[in-house]
C-alpha cells in the first residue's frame, strides 16, 4: 500500500507531493489513514524553517529534522492497522491524534507533560505528522474518540483548542474573583472565550485592535471589547473590570504582554500562549510590589486533550469556521493563511 504526502523537500520551498511504501505498524504502533488534518500558524514557522523573536531575531527551528517532511499536526482519522502490541484498537474506528508525544523518559514525561518533552516525537513538528494519507502512531494512548464531534473540530481541537484549554485551566485560582480577560481573538482566542464561558460561567473581557474581531467576540458572548490601539482602553478596563486578576495573552507580542500586565491587579497572573514576538521588559519589583506572575504555556498534555474533548461534548461547544481543502491544496492553503484570508480553521480533507 502507497502514502501520498505533502512534504517539505527544502525549507521555504513549496511542499511537493511525495509517494512512498506505507509503514507496517509494528509492537505497539497505530497506523491511522488521516481524514483530516488543520493547516495551523506554526506549519508556516516549520516551512520557514524559523521563529521571529523579535528585534529582527530569528529562532532557527530546522534543528531534528530530516527532509522530506510531513508538516501537520490536526489530525483526525480511522485506525487502519495496528501493531501485535498495540491494545484496544479496532480497524475503521474514529480517532483523533494527540500530536504532542514525548520520549516517554524525561523528567517531563514522567508527570505527563509530554507537550514540554525535553526530547520530543511531536507529529508534524519532529516526526512525520498528518498532511499525508497516514500517520503512524507509536501507541494506541495517543488516539482520542471524538463521536459525536466532525473530524475537522476533532483535529483543531488538538492545537488551538487544547493550547486555549491548557491556559485558562491555569487561571483557574483566579478565575473565580474577577472577570477573565482574553487578548487576541483569533483561532486560539475565539476558542478561548468559548471555553471560558463552559469552564468558568463568566463573560470575560476581550481585547484586540481588529474591530471585526471585537464585534465577532462580543456575538459569541464576550462581556465587552476594547481595542488596545484606543489610548482610553487601559483606564475604560481597569474601571470596568476593577483590575484583572487573570489573562490569556493568544498574541504574545510586547505590545500585548504590556497590554496585559498594565491592567493587572495585585496578584494578577497572565498566561501567554501567543508567539508574535518581541521583547517585553518590567522593573524587576514589579513582580513582588504586584504579586505578578507571567506563566508560559505550549499546548496541552494528553490528559487535557482527552478533558477537552469531553468538555466540548458535554457542553456541546459550538465550533469555529471552518474551510475544508483538499490535501493537494495543502500550499495554496499555507499561502492563504500566511495572506490572512483564512477565515477561522483551515483543514485539509485527506
Ligand atoms: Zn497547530
Ligand atoms: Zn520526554
Amino acid at each position: 500500500m502507497q502514502m501520498h504526502r505533502q512534504s517539505l523537500t527544502a525549507y521555504a520551498g513549496p511542499l511537493c507531493e511525495t509517494i512512498v511504501q506505507c509503514p507496517t505498524p509494528k509492537d505497539t504502533e497505530v497506523l491511522v489513514r488521516t481524514a483530516r488534518c488543520g493547516v495551523c500558524h506554526s506549519d508556516l514557522h516549520m516551512q520557514d524553517g524559523y521563529f521571529l523573536l523579535g528585534d529582527g531575531k530569528q529562532l532557527d527551528v530546522r534543528a531534528g529534522r530530516t527532509l522530506p517532511f510531513t508538516l501537520g499536526h490536526e489530525i483526525a482519522g480511522t485506525i487502519e492497522s495496528a501493531g501485535p502490541d498495540a491494545k484496544e484498537t479496532k480497524t475503521g474506528s474514529a480517532v483523533a491524534i494527540y500530536p504532542w508525544i514525548g520520549c516517554g523518559q524525561c523528567a517531563s514525561c514522567k508527570v505527563g507533560d509530554e507537550n514540554i518533552c525535553s526530547a520530543p516525537r511531536h507529529l508534524g513538528i519532529t516526526v512525520d505528522g498528518g498532511f499525508a494519507t497516514h500517520v503512524l502512531i507509536p501507541h494506541p494512548r495517543y488516539l482520542i474518540g471524538y463521536a459525536p464531534l466532525t473530524a475537522s473540530y476533532a483535529g483543531a481541537l488538538m492545537c488551538s483548542g487544547l493550547t486555549a484549554y491548557a491556559a485558562l485551566k491555569r487561571l483557574r485560582s483566579r478565575a473565580a474573583r474577577a472577570p477573565l480577560l482574553l487578548i487576541g481573538l483569533g483561532g486560539v482566542g475565539l476558542m478561548g472565550l468559548a471555553l471560558a464561558r463552559a469552564m468558568y460561567g463568566v463573560a470575560p473581557f476581550v481585547v484586540d485592535i481588529d474591530g471585526k474581531k471585537r464585534e465577532a467576540a462580543l456575538a459569541a458572548g464576550a462581556a465587552a471589547a476594547f481595542d488596545p490601539a484606543d489610548p482610553g482602553a487601559r483606564k475604560e478596563l481597569l474601571k470596568a473590570s476593577g483590575g484583572i486578576y487573570a489573562a490569556c495573552d493568544f498574541v504574545g507580542s510586547d505590545k500585548s504582554l504590556n497590554f496585559a500586565t498594565g491592567v493587572l491587579a495585585k496578584g494578577g497572573k497572565v498566561v501567554v500562549t501567543g508567539l508574535i514576538g518581541g521583547v517585553y521588559m518590567t522593573p524587576v519589583a514589579m513582580f513582588p510590589l504586584k504579586a505578578m506572575t507571567i506563566e508560559g504555556t505550549t499546548t496541552g498534555t494528553l490528559a487535557e486533550a482527552r478533558e477537552l474533548i469531553d468538555l466540548v461534548r458535554e457542553k456541546n461547544i459550538t465550533p469555529p469556521p471552518i474551510a475544508e481543502r483538499p490535501l493537494n491544496q495543502a500550499q495554496a492553503t499555507l499561502d492563504d493563511l500566511r495572506a490572512g484570508k483564512i477565515v477561522g480553521r483551515a483543514v485539509l480533507t485527506v
